[in-house]
Order: structure tokens, then sequence, then C-alpha cells
């Protein structure tokens, strides 16, 4: 049976992956049967009644003997649960359960109806769902589920059991990562996390890259522990079940109540909708791929932002849009300062009320002649327009030109893509160190 979860949580507490952590402890405990290693969905990220990071999970376990009965037990125990660790007098929790059974995974084979699942999945990461969404599918599949308050979170726990349901199938038909939870003791739940920085750095620089997503070197700062009053002591995050331990057995920090590892599309990019794959119409709360030329010089603005306009390449309708790289994306704005107009690039972001908010770029081609007034053959002057269409001529000795110089310029940045600090990133984000292996043309600048 796959169990997927969501929507437990608030910006003040519990965090739906302990939730999972303490239900995958208990059930083992009680020796139901095997169980999966849990996933962590990541949702589209930019739905405005999100909970904090937006994260669903599931888990799978396998009952053997007396199924019916097992799974009856064990779907109680989820229950309550539930119904104990939500944060359910906070207005934005609203948690949902999906059960798979058996049967239902039968089903769901029998039919082809996982296409029904991807789709869901897909649309969960990159579009904006409704609730009926969710209940389509599972009156269609005859799914069980729990749901409190207005059963948002069905969702999610949807999604997620979508996910694990497309993985056992096809376990790399997605890409994927891996993240180890550390979970803080409950007396200490809302005081200050009690971390050895240096130890943490010392294991950091043995793992990455194989690790990602610890340090923001750069910017000075451990990135891998909330600061919120949630149980989560850190999580370290990569591509290397092995990596991730080894960093994880040389950190020192106050002592946890338990750890789980999760198989997660975080730092993948999945939530990014390619131009191609774009409708017509851009629409906000979705993060696209866009190719495009540099439309208007860059200008810092009021608060540290930076913005520009790009001039859109792709069959969309929108000709041109604002493009924003905020403050906290720290030094990538002193790239994005020096992008100039005429520069072929590719942005990748979130659209918010018509601007898209970058998370990576691209810089294709960039456009490094500059058109200036020519300079004098004889005296060495620069020259003046002698008026429109006229070309220019030397005020001192008289020389006439037809046309402008044209100069090739350093515009002080390299080709390649470039990506915001981790200390700026989102969890579903695709560092560029994972696209390290992705063949030699593509020129990568992490940043960290
Ligand atoms: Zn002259």
């Amino acid at each position: 049976m796959i169990i997927g979860i969501d929507d437990t949580d608030s910006r003040k507490g519990m965090c739906t992956t302990y939730l999972c952590a303490v239900l995958v402890d208990e059930l083992k405990k009680h020796g139901y049967g095997n169980i999966s290693t849990p996933r962590l969905v990541r949702l589209n990220p930019c739905i405005p009644f999100k909970t904090r990071g937006n994260g669903a999970v599931s888990f799978e376990i396998e009952l053997s003997v007396e199924k019916e009965r097992k799974e009856r037990e064990v779907k109680e125990v989820v229950k309550a649960r539930v119904s104990e660790l939500s944060e359910l007098r906070e207005e934005g929790t609203n948690p949902g359960v999906v059960f798979i059974d058996d049967h239902a995974l039968d089903r769901i084979r029998g039919k082809e109806n996982d296409g029904m699942l991807k789709n869901f999945y897909e649309n969960a990461v990159r579009e904006v769902m409704k609730i009926k969404n969710a209940y389509e599918i599972i009156s269609n599949l005859h799914l069980d589920y729990f749901a409190l308050k207005n059963k948002r979170g069905l969702i999610g726990a949807l999604a997620a059991a979508s996910f694990l349901v497309l993985q056992k199938t096809k376990p790399n038909y997605y890409d994927f990562t891996y993240e180890l939870m550390a979970y803080r003791r409950k007396e200490r739940w809302g005081t200050l996390r009690v971390i050895d920085e240096a130890s943490v750095r010392k294991s950091d620089a043995a793992t990455y890259p194989l690790t990602w997503d610890t340090v923001d070197v750069a910017n000075n700062k451990l990135v891998f522990a909330p600061h919120s009053p949630c149980p989560v002591l850190f999580g370290i995050r990569g591509d290397s079940v092995d990596a991730i331990y080894k960093a994880y057995e040389h950190m020192h920090a106050e002592p946890v109540e338990r750890e789980k590892l999760f198989i997660t599309n975080q730092g993948t990019d999945f939530h990014l909708i390619k131009c191609e794959e774009a409708k017509e119409k851009l629409q906000d709360y979705h993060s696209y791929v866009l190719d495009g030329v540099v439309g208007s010089n860059p200008r810092t603005i009021e608060g540290g932002h930076v913005v520009f306009s790009i001039l859109l390449s792709g069959k969309t309708e929108e000709r041109s849009i604002e493009c924003i790289a905020y403050e906290p994306t720290k030094g990538f704005r002193d790239i994005i300062r020096k992008l100039r107009v005429g520069d072929e690039i590719t942005v990748f972001g979130s659209l918010k009320k018509k601007t898209l908010n970058l998370e990576k770029i691209e810089l294709r081609k960039l456009n490094l002649v500059e058109e200036r007034n020519p300079r004098c053959d004889k005296c060495g002057r620069t020259m003046e327009s002698a008026g429109r269409l006229q070309g220019y001529r030397c005020k001192r000795c008289g020389t006439h030109r037809a046309d402008k110089d044209s100069v090739i310029v350093d515009s002080g940045v390299e080709e390649g893509l470039y990506e915001v600090p981790p200390v700026a990133r989102r969890h579903i984000s695709k560092p560029l160190v994972r696209m390290r292996m992705e063949g030699a043309n593509r020129k990568i600048h992490p940043g960290r």
C-alpha cells in the first residue's frame, strides 16, 4: 500500500517530513512489513497559499500476511498520527492523506491509468491545481482517503503518492536526488539550533559536489538548517547516499531524536516549463525557460533589485517581458548588471505579476559589438553627427565619414550558465553543479 500525506505543517511548527519519519518508524516497530524509502515531493513553488517549501511525502508499506486486516490497522495508525500531529489550529493547515492499496494499484496498472497519475503529478509541480482535480482521480480510481478542514492537502498527498507509483514502474523516469533529514528532540523545538559550523564546513568540503546546498561559500552561510521552530535540525542534500552519510557522520551538533533519508524531486528543475511547451499566453504562478535577446540594459531599482527586459523569441503571445534578480540573490545580480542590449540569453524562473523572477540565466551569445561615433583619421578627434542620415563630421578639420565605428568591447562576463547562490535557491531548483555531466558544450558557472 502506498500512502501520500500533505499539508500537516504551518509556518509556526511541525513539518510533514517529520510526521512521515515518525509514522515510518512506528509502523516498522510494530512489524507491519517492509517500508520503502519515503519520497519528498516539492510541488509548484509559486502557489500563493502554499505551506513552507510546499512539500508532500509518500511511502510504501509491503503487507504480506493478513493483508486486509493489516491495511485497516495501518490506515488507522496514519489517521491517528495525522490528526494528532497536524497544526490544525493554523488556518492554512489542511491535511490530506491518500491510500493506494494493492487492489487500486492493480486497477491503475490494468487500465494504464498511470497516465492519469503522471499528468496529475506533473501538473501539481507546474500548474495551479484545485482540490476537485484530486477528487476526480480519487473517485475514478476508487482510492481511499482521509482529509481534514478544507482538505486542500489531498492535492499534495495524491501527487506524492503518484510520484512513488511512477518511480516503482520506472525508477529513472524522473530525475531525483536525496535528502537526509535530522530531527530535533522535542524539548529543543523552538530553541536555537546547536550546530558546530566548522565541522559542517569540513564535511561539506569533503563531499561537495556529491552533496550540495549545505554551505553557501561566497555568502559565508550554512544553508542546510531552517530557522523556524519546526522539528528539522538540518537536511543534507545530494546525489550520492554514501556521500550524504559520510558528511553526516562528520558533523557535530546537538543530539537528534531520529533521522530519515528521502528520495526527492528537489534539485531537479522539474517545475520549469520549456519554451516549446508553454501555452500561447504566459501565466502567473508558472515557471518557465524562455529564449530571447536582452531588450533593455539592466538597471538597479530601489531595494537593490536588478531589472531588464527580454525580447522573446518563442511562439508566446508576449513579445517582451520584464526579468528581475531580487536583492537576496546577492552576487548573481553582478552577472545580470553586465548584460547588454542584444545579448542572446535563456532565462529560467517563475512568473509573478508578469515579471520573471530569475533563478538561472544562460548567456548564449554575448553582443560584444558596440557602435560608436567614428574617430577622425586625420586628427584623432571623435566625430559628431552631421545631421539625420548625413553621416559624421570632424569639427576640427571637416573630414566626413558615412558610418559609425564598430568596436569590440569586453563586457566583463563569460558566456555560459549562471545561477542564484544556494542561500537564495528554491528546493526544487537544480544546482548548476548537477549539470556538470551534461556535455562540454554547456559551460557552467556554479555560484556558491
Ligand atoms: Zn579631424
